[in-house]
């Protein structure tokens, strides 16, 4: 029976831990670090999103302002009040809510931020620098992951590591992330013939598709690091990528679905916010 990766405590513990650093600078620093949302339109969903950030931002002592804007700013007023941020010596993370109403660029408004202020690690010179193997802020979601699997003890040089999906936002940044810790790395995707054996040799799988329950326990090899990402909405529910009944008696360690990686993706962005804050820009 797997044991599951309690990603709400160690998303805890990670926050509790950064409360501390923040109290160690703020002594030299006079001031605590900053972070703005920028928040685009009314949707619902991003509301709460933003809202949670806040609050996770609060808890830690990290100051937080929301900048809402409404759905119809052009491109060119939130370049500018982006630009005005970058220049902010108080400002550390510049955080803008996806998605963005349809006239404007999200590509070109993620790569406005200053890469050293890109606490999300969207900006095209953060991707650049993780692909090609030098430092730069590393995304959230990914990161997180790296952090679950290394929770387990599990040492990831030399493992095989199949990553199901090859989104710019997970899949692809984690297969990267895996292979500079020197796994051996699969990336499998929706063209993928047999997937089931290629996942089935994996001592580490991870499994961002937005497919409910895809991986069943034939996926999976005796043992295995499981690694959900998936976050579907079936009626009142919300289930992975991966059966976790089934998976849970053959798997090694398996995150569950709540309370997996989710909490990690804002602990994440917090600890880049540290490390912008105590980097300097
Ligand atoms: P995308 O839709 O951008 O990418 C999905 C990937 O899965 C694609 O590469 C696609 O292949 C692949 N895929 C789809 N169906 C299959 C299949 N049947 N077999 C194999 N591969 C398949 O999704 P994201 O990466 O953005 O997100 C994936 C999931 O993770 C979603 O449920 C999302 O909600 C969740 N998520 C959770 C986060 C968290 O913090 N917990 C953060 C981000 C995402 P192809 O490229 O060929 O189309």
């Amino acid at each position: 029976m797997a044991e599951i990766i309690d990603g709400k405590k160690i998303a805890a513990d990670i926050r509790s831990s950064l409360k501390q650093r923040i109290e160690e600078l703020k002594k030299t620093r006079g001031r605590t670090p900053g972070i703005v949302v920028i928040l685009v339109g009314n949707d619902p969903a991003s509301q709460i999103y933003v809202r949670n950030k806040k609050r996770a931002c609060e808890e830690v002592g990290i100051s937080s302002r929301v900048h809402q804007l409404p759905e119809t700013v052009t491109q060119g007023a939130l370049v500018s009040i982006i630009e005005g941020y970058n220049n902010d010596p108080e400002v550390d993370g510049i955080l803008v809510q996806l998605p963005l109403p349809e006239q404007i660029s999200e590509e070109q408004i993620q790569n406005a931020i200053d890469p050293r202020k890109d606490v999300d690690g969207f900006h095209l010179l953060n991707e650049g620098a993780l692909f090609s193997g030098r430092s730069g802020v590393l995304s959230c979601t990914p990161q997180g992951i790296i952090e679950l699997i290394r929770s387990t003890g599990t040492e990831i040089e030399g493992k095989h590591a199949v990553v199901v999906g090859r989104s710019t936002i997970v899949g692809k940044p984690v297969a990267m992330m895996l292979l500079e810790n020197n796994a051996t790395v699969t990336i499998c995707h929706s063209r993928t013939p047999d997937l089931a054996d290629k996942c089935a040799d994996a001592d580490i799988l991870v499994v961002a598709t937005g497919q409910p329950e895809l991986i069943g326990a034939d996926h999976v090899k005796e043992g295995a690091v499981v690694i959900d990402v998936g976050t579907n909405r079936v009626g009142d529910s919300l289930v992975g990528d991966v059966d976790f009944e089934a998976v849970s008696e053959k798997a090694g360690y398996i995150t569950p679905v709540p309370g997996g990686v989710g909490p990690m993706t804002i602990a994440m962005l917090l600890a880049n916010t540290v490390d912008s804050y105590e980097r300097g820009h």
